[in-house]
């Protein structure tokens, strides 16, 4: 009977019974509202993003839904873990973040500790036959309306910056899940809009993460369409930026980003001394890939290969010749 019962209900109204399950939890766990409090995040924009918390002790879920799931089940959809034939919750004394698909359906969690100093600070759902880490972006579902109407995304690192910014007036924000951009996010956020903002932690990892956004941006962009970076000061994030300083500093952030071009020539013009030629040489050879890859944006990539030029000191046909753009025609 199980086994048939199990059939006619999917994994994602299994994910959607859990989300359900960890919403109730934190309505009755006074310390996890508290959480929210503390973080300055309303009871609006918790019910907004579905806000949920997963209690402490090993067996809190799976009591619940062993009656109605097999173990199979529990395990296949990452909310439950089995290490040397015992199960336990994966999630635990956690905030839980649902995560939705385009059709709004939860297709897994991300779960950040209560506990100040416990790592890891979060953890994610496994990738399931409905959860895919490279395509899917944490808000899109709930921020969707948001970026038609404002004509530009917002893309972020974390859950709690989508949360805190969409708060704060900027719902037209997103994030990757743990994971780096990839082309197919920035393709999928292009599709909704022409401007896509990228807006990092301030620190040396989001720093870093800007970068792999920039080549992730390369290829995929066209000339109608525009990346920016949101540099932030280093010790801030989205989140605490517009705690400290509200959203209208963060809104000056956005007016003073830098286009993709200004923040390609930042990151060449690095640590270099232009003064010596081998670091003009080496200018153009560390150009050479991401010009390559701009092939949806020609003359984006014919602009940029001549500031590069002038930054080497050389003609733009030499660097065209030199990348192999000059005797083949861009396709
Ligand atoms: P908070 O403000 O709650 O402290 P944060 O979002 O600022 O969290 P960061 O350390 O800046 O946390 O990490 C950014 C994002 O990277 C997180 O929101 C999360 O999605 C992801 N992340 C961070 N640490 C881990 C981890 N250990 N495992 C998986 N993903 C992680
Ligand atoms: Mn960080
Ligand atoms: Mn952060
Ligand atoms: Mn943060």
């Amino acid at each position: 009977a199980q086994a048939a019962r199990e059939k006619s209900k999917t994994l994602a109204d299994f994910m959607k019974e859990a989300a359900d399950y960890y919403t109730a939890q934190l309505r009755a766990t006074p310390k996890a509202v508290e959480y929210l409090r503390a973080r300055a995040i309303s009871g609006e924009t918790a019910a907004r993003f579905g806000l949920g918390y997963s209690p402490e002790g090993w067996h809190a879920l799976e009591e619940v839904f062993k009656e109605k799931y097999s173990a199979p089940a529990l395990l296949e959809a990452g909310l439950v873990n089995e290490k040397n034939g015992r199960r336990y919750d994966a999630f635990r004394d956690r905030l839980m973040f649902p995560i939705l698909n385009p059709k709004g359906q939860v297709i897994g969690f991300g779960a950040r500790t209560l506990k100040g100093d416990e790592q890891p600070k979060y953890l994610n759902s496994p990738e399931t036959p409905i959860y895919h880490k490279g395509s899917e972006l944490y808000g899109l579902f709930e921020g969707r309306d948001a970026v038609h109407e404002k004509g530009r995304a917002i893309v972020c690192e974390g859950y709690m910056d989508v949360i805190q910014l969409s708060q704060a007036g900027f719902p037209e924000s997103v994030a990757a899940l743990g994971t780096s951009i990839t082309p197919e996010h920035v393709k999928r956020l292009f599709k909704l809009t022409d401007r896509v903002y990228f807006s990092f932690d301030g620190d040396g990892a989001g720093r870093k993460a800007a970068r792999r956004a920039l080549e992730a941006a390369l290829p995929v962009l066209t000339d109608t369409q525009q990346a920016c970076f949101v540099l932030l000061p280093p010790e801030h994030d989205p989140d605490s930026l517009i705690k400290a300083k509200g959203p209208e500093a963060y809104e000056r952030e956005l007016e003073n980003a830098l286009t993709l071009s200004a923040f390609m020539k930042k990151l060449l013009l690095e640590g270099k001394e232009l003064m010596y030629a081998e670091e003009r040489a080496k200018l153009v050879a560390e150009a050479k890939p991401w010009i390559l890859s701009m092939q949806a944006a020609p003359v984006l990539r014919l602009a940029l290969v001549k500031e590069i030029a002038a930054m080497a000191r050389l003609q733009p046909e030499d660097v065209e010749r030199q990348y192999g753009l000059a005797s083949s025609p861009t396709p």
